[in-house]
């Protein structure tokens, strides 16, 4: 087996690919601390995984990543290169979605039928890119419920005070929730 000193890009690529042996796999999981630079080296194993170049600051999803792209913005970006915008915006408002409702639609992803969650008191949401169909989310939640935001990462602090390396364009601004301001536009224009 390798030394924890070489632990290298190789063996955090085939983590991702969860092709890994045992062997080096249960020596990660007993590490006593994770080595420094684990997570430049995931995020460069998946950087090279994609197609484009915008550069990952954190990975949301098997394909959904938190990017900063050519105009100098934090968006949500899918591995198909699909924008979906602002990342303090819930990205999930900008995908298709399918609501399943009735027992019959629920039975069709679940199995056996007493797991079914109970049609009325619950719907299941799927969420796809609309440009590629990979289905990045589901949420089974009450009929009504507001869209779950389900991570805002406040990544200038994350980048700065747990990796070491701040962001070059960290501002005070970043880690706020603005998924608001892009319901309200909606509202002044389905009311203007
Ligand atoms: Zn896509």
């Amino acid at each position: 087996m390798a030394s924890e000193a070489s632990i290298s890009k190789e063996l955090i690529s085939q983590l991702v690919e969860g092709t890994i042996d045992d062997d080096n796999a249960t020596r990660l999981q007993r590490l006593p601390r994770k080595d420094q630079d684990r997570f430049m080296n995931y995020c460069a194993v998946l950087q090279a995984r994609v197609s484009w170049q915008d550069q990952i600051l954190l990975r949301l999803g098997d394909k959904l990543y938190v990017v900063r792209n050519a105009a100098n913005q934090r968006v949500v970006k899918c591995d198909c290169g699909h924008e979906f915008g602002d990342y303090r915006q819930n990205w999930k408002l900008g995908c298709k979605v399918r609501v399943r409702r009735t027992l019959a639609e629920m039975r069709e992803v679940y199995d056996p039928a007493p797991a079914c969650p109970e049609p009325g008191w619950q719907e299941v949401r799927e969420f796809f890119c609309p440009d590629c169909a990979a289905q990045h989310s589901v949420e089974v939640v009450a009929p009504g419920y507001p869209v779950v935001f389900e991570m805002l990462p406040d990544l200038d602090k994350f980048y700065r005070d747990y990796l070491g390396q701040p962001l070059p364009d960290e501002a005070g601004d970043w880690y706020a929730d603005r998924t608001a301001d892009l319901t309200q536009r909606w509202a002044a224009s389905a009311a203007g």
